[in-house]
């Protein structure tokens, strides 16, 4: 068997400029058509945001083509996504109310957009008890077009096709740990981290297990009111007692711990692998959609490189021997791109694996970006406009 560093380098997967620009055409026009509403009836401000973001995905997809890399150029946007989120939110909260918190009866009567973080809350309390236990409208109404019915069924829609890369994809918290993940400048802690795996990775199912039951036992998303740690930077319940000041540093403390400083420290996504309930539910969904990452036993040499650079301790020794990944892969393509030889491939399920890759990949990346450029896009050119009225343009 080969040793890691004989391993030659990967050759590089450079498709040429017109095939890429060909590849790339499709997501053009997707974002053209996404965005075309923004131009018409959105003002200056979003249409200079649409233009922006189109750029951006765009050019982002076709480096994606054009080099086969597949992690950095994703990186780019979703850590964007995730800074720039809650510019846009926070600048709307204070427009609206002059201030980031809200009291609690204004919460619980429904004036608070809804999040898909507490859709796993939902199930028990909608099944049993016919009660959906976050306030705001089911159905769309003018005033909020993003109503429960339309959020749970564009990412049920999605994550049936993508399965997990919702949180590499669309999910516009993941991108603030992974982007201080890309501040830090060594993993460290990767000993523990890598003993144990294996317990980190039961984490987010125990918490998710808990806010399922107490949600239904308390008739009240526990995630959001105890245990969310970007409440710290959206809209949390108003300071007025001792539970609410309670509440305010519990979220605090898992911000600055799990989404700061962990991930500088580790290089990992640690709010995302170690503790988000939501995204031990995606897990589940991994089983049923339609592609995976598999590793070709006959090219892998056991360089560990795979390993060492998911960011969610999605893979282990023996899931690598097995040709798999683990439940927790959210499809980074952080892997793929970092075996250099090649034994780690994108796979579309009930293919034989390693015929085609690059069509698996490809036929991904068009799913998954076409999400990213309606859902991702457009919170990215919301924030976009926010910044634009904030210049002193005439
Ligand atoms: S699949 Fe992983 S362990 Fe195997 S050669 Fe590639 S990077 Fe190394
Ligand atoms: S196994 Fe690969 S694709 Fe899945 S999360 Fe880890 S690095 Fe990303």
């Amino acid at each position: 068997m080969a040793s890691p560093s004989s391993a030659p380098a990967r050759p590089p997967a450079f498709r040429s400029i017109g095939r890429s620009i060909l590849l790339t055409l499709p997501i053009a026009l997707w974002s053209l058509l996404m965005f075309t509403p923004s131009f018409r009836s959105g003002g200056r401000a979003l249409s200079i945001g649409a233009v922006l973001v189109i750029v951006f995905m765009t050019s982002l997809f076709f480096l994606m083509m054009r080099t086969g890399e597949t992690y950095r150029w994703r990186r780019i946007f979703f850590v964007a996504l995730g800074f720039l989120f809650p510019v846009g939110f926070i600048a709307s909260l204070i427009a609206e109310r002059g201030t980031m918190s809200i009291p609690i009866s204004r919460m619980v009567s429904g004036d608070t957009p809804f999040c898909f973080m507490v859709t796993p809350a939902l199930i028990l309390p909608a099944a049993f008890a016919r009660t959906i236990v976050f306030p705001g409208s089911i159905l769309p109404t003018a005033s909020n077009p993003h109503s429960i019915a339309v959020m749970i069924g564009l990412w049920f829609a999605f994550t049936l096709v993508l399965g997990k890369a919702w949180c590499s994809y669309a999910c516009f918290f993941g991108g603030m740990d992974e982007g201080f993940a890309a501040f830090g400048k060594r993993r460290r802690l990767h000993r523990f981290v890598t003993k144990y795996g294996s317990i980190l990775r039961l984490i987010p199912w125990a918490i998710l297990l808990c806010v399922v039951l107490l949600s239904a036992a308390l008739f009240e998303p526990f995630y959001c009111m105890w245990l969310c740690p970007f409440k710290t930077v959206t809209e949390f319940p108003a300071v007025r007692d001792l539970e609410t000041a309670l509440q305010f540093g519990v979220f605090v403390t898992l911000f600055v711990g799990l989404v700061v400083v962990l991930p500088y420290l580790t290089k990992k996504r640690t709010q995302c692998g170690f503790f988000c309930p939501f995204g031990a539910f995606q897990s589940l969904f991994n089983k049923i959609n339609l592609f995976d990452i598999r590793f070709d036993r006959e090219k892998c040499f056991d360089c560990g490189l795979c390993q060492t650079s998911c960011p969610t301790v999605a893979l282990s020794k023996e899931s690598v021997r097995e040709g798999k990944t683990l439940l927790n892969c959210m499809k980074c393509g952080a892997c793929v791109d970092a075996c250099k030889k090649d034994a780690a491939v994108w796979h579309l399920k009930g293919t034989p694996v390693a015929v085609k890759p690059e069509r698996a990949r490809l036929l991904f990346l068009y799913g998954a970006w076409a999400l990213a450029t309606m859902f991702g896009g457009s919170i990215l050119a919301n924030s976009i406009a926010t910044m634009v009225h904030w210049l002193p343009l005439k």
